[in-house]
């Protein structure tokens, strides 16, 4: 068994400003990478530049990262980042400008790497990386992972390098300008780091304090989520809480099949990520109820449902029903029949005949 999640995290109100301290010990001159709007809006853009002025750090700002962030992006932002002379990062945003950040920081150590290697695990080291979460569902602020798009390949794929970041600041105030739709998918992503990580081959009792707190901070959220209501500031700490432990819960095992799923329906789709989990995730948990119904059954018990038949329900509610074509489902599932990694993950054998069920279950087939 092993315990080990090196990044510095801080979860609480004001938190960037609160640790100011910590932005000179880590490097002298920053590359900030967002997305195209959020952070200009949310604050959390603000917060980081009053930090780097009072400090006297300066900084560039790469804002181009899209949703499910490609190489191409990663390449560019590095492209800035080495101009520049930047020897750390500071991605603020969602998953996608910290993954990206994560990525540039390696492309950023070792001047001559194409972005296309990423992917091959050279083992090449990287600079140090802030990430500044204002989304509440990737937990990629406790995590190793990066998940980039591959277009030349037509993919989405975690790369396999390990890029704890070395200060994580998460403040729950960003998500006040989140649509609710956002925190609904984001939150569902969290939900499935908990569930892959609990339901997992290589949970163990460490890893399971994260997603047994997880579970019970989610309950708490669901009635914040199915309501029309605006979200207090203690439900947006609350939320952000519940991504940061489950991403401490994934950064144990690895997340599973539902997320190696969500990849096809994203990528060819259009799906946001988190949504895209949780369609698959009440048949993935009826797939490992006939091998571990008791794991299941805790499950269940620790986010306050009834039965299965229940947590579908609720999710339906979230997040609806979404179609695909059979051409679509038998290409999805054959690549996921093949999928090694994630169907190592499971806590039994899953077979390809699962996997079609969990299809058949999960998405509407015409
Ligand atoms: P995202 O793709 O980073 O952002 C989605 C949208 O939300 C963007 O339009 C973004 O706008 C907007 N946004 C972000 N924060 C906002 C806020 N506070 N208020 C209003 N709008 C906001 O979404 P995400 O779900 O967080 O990240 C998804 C990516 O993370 C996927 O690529 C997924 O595979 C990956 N992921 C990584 C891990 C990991 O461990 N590393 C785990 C799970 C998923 P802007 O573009 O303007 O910023
Ligand atoms: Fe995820």
């Amino acid at each position: 068994m092993r315990f080990y999640v090196p990044s510095n995290i801080y979860v609480e109100k004001n938190c960037v400003k609160n640790h100011k301290e910590e932005f000179p010990k880590i490097g002298k001159k920053a590359l900030i990478v967002t997305g195209r709007h959020s952070a200009k809006v949310n604050g959390s853009l603000d917060d980081v530049l009053s930090v780097l002025e009072e400090k006297e750090i300066p900084y560039v700002i790469f804002d181009q990262v899209e949703e499910n962030p490609s190489l191409e992006t990663v390449e560019k932002g590095a492209l800035l980042g080495k101009d520049s002379g930047a020897d750390f990062l500071i991605g603020i945003g969602g998953g996608s400008p910290i993954d990206a950040a994560k990525a540039m920081a390696i492309l950023m150590a070792n001047p001559e790497e194409p972005a296309a290697d990423l992917y091959v695990n050279k083992g090449l080291s990287h600079l140090p990386v802030v990430a500044i979460p204002t989304t509440c569902g990737t937990g990629t602020e406790a995590t190793a992972v990066s998940v980039l798009t591959n277009h030349q390949k037509g993919m989405k794929k975690s790369i396999p390098y390990k890029i704890f970041p070395s200060l994580s600041l998460v403040d729950g105030k960003y998500l006040a300008a989140a649509r609710k739709s956002l925190i609904i998918s984001t939150s569902i992503d969290a939900l499935a780091h908990a569930v892959e990580s609990y339901l997992n081959s290589k949970s163990d009792i460490y890893n399971r304090m994260f997603p047994e707190y997880a579970f019970r901070l989610w309950a708490q959220n669901k009635e914040a989520l199915a309501s029309d209501a605006a979200l207090t500031e203690d439900q947006c700490e609350l939320f952000m809480l519940t991504s940061t432990i489950a991403g401490m819960a994934i950064a144990h095992t690895g997340t599973g099949i539902p997320h190696g799923m969500s990849y096809d329906l994203t990528y060819h789709k259009n799906v946001p990520h988190g949504m895209a989990c949780g369609y698959f995730l009440a048949a993935y948990m009826e797939v490992c109820a006939k091998y571990v119904p008791d794991q299941v059954k805790n499950v269940l018990t620790m986010l306050d449902f009834a039965d299965l038949e229940e947590f579908r329900t609720y999710l339906t509610s979230l997040i609806g029903s979404f179609e695909i074509s059979r051409e679509e489902k038998e290409s999805f599932a054959q690549a996921m029949a093949y999928n090694e990694g994630k169907l190592s993950a499971a806590p039994c054998k899953v077979t390809p005949e699962d996997i079609h069920f969990i299809y058949e279950k999960s998405l509407i087939i015409k």
